[in-house]
């Protein structure tokens, strides 16, 4: 790479590019539309797509695609030529204002939950000016918005910019009320920490699970997994830095700041962090990110998992979503201010988030529930499924002292008791850290950790700005009629915090005790997707998403189904997957070692017939149990997939799946993992966890 500041967005078609190639009443209207969500007019478009064009063919480029993100959680394109014919024969290259603004794919493939008719395949691509087009290999891809010819979305995009939208709107309210006059739009921004596992591809080939599932289905732990802690910041090893830096290399011409790399606490784990942006943005970079980090790990002999447990009694993969809410002119509403003034605005955001996140603790599950984060949630250093805000002692003692009107005995001796001329001041940086919450406020960010490491961003923050909207529009409604304005500003926040305190911990989250502490005080604990997925369609969860406008009853309707399809799927290419393998691989490997047990035994005893050989007897007859035990657990588990297929409805067929399904999968495993532990290695039919674990050096 040349230099990093000269490569850096290289491959992408940004305002730097836009100012240079665009006449400037062009660009002017282009910013407009970007900033302020100004309507753009085709005459402007077809000027942006011709320079798009000049720039991407002198990039190399021969297509552009409508890049898209379906519900499928990765992303799409339909890539078409820029070649049009010429009259004399030859080809000219095109690209005009229609083309750029609006695609329209086949998109009878991708789930729609019963959306678009089958007859009607048609459905349509729409530019998302905010977020800039860059370059994949030979390709000009243009982020867009999918939805269906009824105009109802089948992607997470078009939520995510009316969830930004909703937001916006009601937090302007908000910085109204506090005297702002200036800012012209708020934005939620996010920088997602994406943690990922690196093996070899000899590993990789070599486990059908892993090909086909993501994750290991089977696999007894090794002798040596994370107990010592020894890789987390670790000296990272030859073949993996020469991988980072080539991601790092090509992220960066994508205009994506990936910042941080170091090793995860797992061995063969790994984190990246791109420097916050727009939430977006953040979320296109961050679909980018994951495609880009599986291709370069192919040119590197190795394979990049992003399944949030590929490997289970290790540490799982998440994907820290920070996130913050801020005006145009860059004042961070979640940073506790300078003056008291400030500081009122601050608790008044600070308590939006904690109500919202109390109210849709539900909404906030459902946002990062698959089959694969179930595994996650719960175990191995992993948030639990019970959502709870972590504060900080010095946050926390603020709010003690303005719900019980007593003194506040933190930095500043202050009497918390009238309007918001008293409110405290606070120092950010005493924030403390708790690595266990799912929810942790981080000094001027929230920690968003339940997220899984494949999860799109876009669910989490649709649901995050929403209900962050919610509460802001309560708060307005309020303090806009209000007749003095301070009383009723801290009379809310006082209310706030005593309704909604059930929600705050700051305790350790992964001891059990929080999770009966947290039932006793009614948060919810929905473990599975299963259980979960449904209240996506409770009545206050459908009136607060229509009511702001980020989703239409339909859409709600759809995306439940299709998220419950994707884990009933799943887990049925699972269920496959380990009958297959236990059947073909398993079964027979442990009959193989146990009748050369006992092949070896016969012989040393018509050798010498006093020879002892109990050992040999007591190691063949519990391979044979074992054998039993797999067999009938494979038998049990084919008849669970039988069954499954008169559940009928999609939602009794995912709960088939979590009480019948994964029970007796569960069960199987553990008898192939004993046997593992009992099979001489070289007769096992893939490679065990330590093979895999350690594999890269
Ligand atoms: P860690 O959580 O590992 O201590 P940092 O606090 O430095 O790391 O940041 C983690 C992520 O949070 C980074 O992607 C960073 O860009 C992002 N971040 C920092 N400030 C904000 C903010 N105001 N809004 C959203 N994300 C932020
Ligand atoms: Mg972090």
């Amino acid at each position: 790479m040349k230099s990093v500041p000269s490569e850096f967005g290289s491959l992408v078609f940004d305002d730097r590019v836009m100012k240079a190639s665009l006449p400037g009443k062009i660009y002017a209207s282009l910013r407009k539309t970007i900033d302020e969500g100004a309507q753009l007019d085709i005459s402007v478009a077809n000027a942006v797509a011709e320079a798009m064009k000049e720039w991407a063919l002198s990039k190399g480029a021969t297509h552009f695609t409508h890049w898209f993100q379906p519900l499928t959680g990765i992303t799409a394109e339909k890539h078409d030529s820029f070649i049009s014919p010429s009259p004399d024969g030859g080809v000219i290259m095109e690209f005009s204002g229609k083309e750029l603004i609006k695609g329209e794919p086949d998109a009878s493939s991708f789930p729609s939950g019963g959306l678009r008719a089958t007859f009607e395949a048609r459905g349509y691509t729409a530019w998302d000016p905010t977020s800039y087009a860059f370059i994949k290999g030979k390709t000009l891809c243009i982020p867009t918005a999918f939805c269906s010819y009824g105009g109802h979305a089948l992607d997470k995009k078009t939520p995510l910019l009316r969830s930004m939208e909703a937001l916006n709107k009601q937090a302007l309210r908000i910085l109204r009320l506090f005297g702002n006059d200036t800012a012209k739009c708020v934005r939620s921004s996010v920088g997602p920490e994406q943690e990922y596992f690196l093996i070899t591809k000899e590993m990789y080939d070599a486990r059908p699970d892993l090909r086909y599932c993501g994750r290991t289905l089977f696999g007894a732990r090794p002798s040596k997994g994370q107990e010592m802690d020894d890789h987390y910041f670790g000296v990272i090893k030859p073949r993996v830095a020469a991988y980072m830096e080539e991601l790092n290399e090509e992220l960066w011409k994508l205009g994506i700041l990936a910042k941080t790399e170091h090793n995860e606490v797992a061995p063969a784990q790994h984190e990246l962090a791109p420097i916050y942006t727009t939430t977006n943005v953040a979320t296109d970079h961050n679909q980018l990110t994951m495609e880009i980090m599986q291709k370069v790990a192919a040119r590197h002999g190795l394979v990049c998992l992003l399944h949030e447990k590929p490997f289970a009694g290790v540490n799982g993969s998440g994907k820290h979503n920070n996130w913050s809410i801020a005006t145009d002119a860059g004042q961070n509403l979640l940073s506790p201010g300078e003056t008291p003034y400030e500081n009122a605005q601050f608790l008044l955001f600070l308590c939006a988030v904690i109500k919202a996140v109390d109210d849709y603790q539900d909404l906030l599950r459902i946002s990062v529930a698959t089959a694969g984060n179930d595994h996650r949630l719960g175990a191995n250093e992993a948030p639990p499924a019970v959502v709870s805000i972590f504060l900080g002692d010095e946050l926390n003692a603020v709010l003690e002292a303005i719900e019980t009107d007593t003194p506040y005995e933190g930095v500043e001796k202050t009497q918390m008791k009238l309007g918001v001329s008293v409110l405290p001041r606070f120092n950010r940086d005493t924030t403390d850290r708790n690595r266990t919450s799912p929810f942790a406020f981080t000094g001027n960010k929230f920690e968003f950790r339940m997220l899984g490491s494949s999860n799109s961003i876009a669910c989490a923050n649709i649901m995050l700005n929403s209900a962050v909207a919610e509460s802001l529009k309560i708060y307005a409604d309020r303090l806009e009629g209000a007749d003095d304005f301070e009383t009723a500003l801290h009379d809310m926040i006082r209310k706030t915090i005593r309704d909604h305190k059930r929600i705050i911990f700051n305790g350790n989250g992964y001891d059990s005790a929080w999770i009966s502490e947290a039932e006793k005080r009614g948060l919810l604990n929905y473990r599975t997707t299963a259980d979960c997925m449904p209240h996506l369609l409770d009545r206050k969860n459908v009136d607060m998403l229509t009511s702001h406008k980020v989703f239409t009853v339909e859409e709600l309707r759809s995306r439940c189904d299709i998220m419950l399809e994707n884990y009933c799927k799943t887990v049925v290419i699972e269920a496959n997957t380990m009958i297959d393998m236990a059947k073909t691989q398993i079964a027979p490997a442990v009959r193989h070692y146990a009748a050369v047990v006992a092949k070896d035994a016969a012989a040393k005893l018509k050798f010498d017939a006093t020879v002892p050989c109990g050992h040999e007897k007591k190691l063949v007859s519990r391979l044979s149990i074992l054998g039993e035990d797999i067999a009938e657990k494979t038998d049990a588990l084919e008849a669970a997939m039988i069954d499954l297929q008169n559940a009928g409805d999609i939602i009794p067929e995912s709960e088939a799946i979590r009480d019948k399904v994964l029970p007796v999968m569960s069960a199987l495993r553990v008898a192939c993992d004993e046997a593992e532990t009992m099979t001489a290695k070289d007769l096992w039919p893939f490679p065990t966890y330590g093979d895999i674990l350690f594999s890269v050096k």
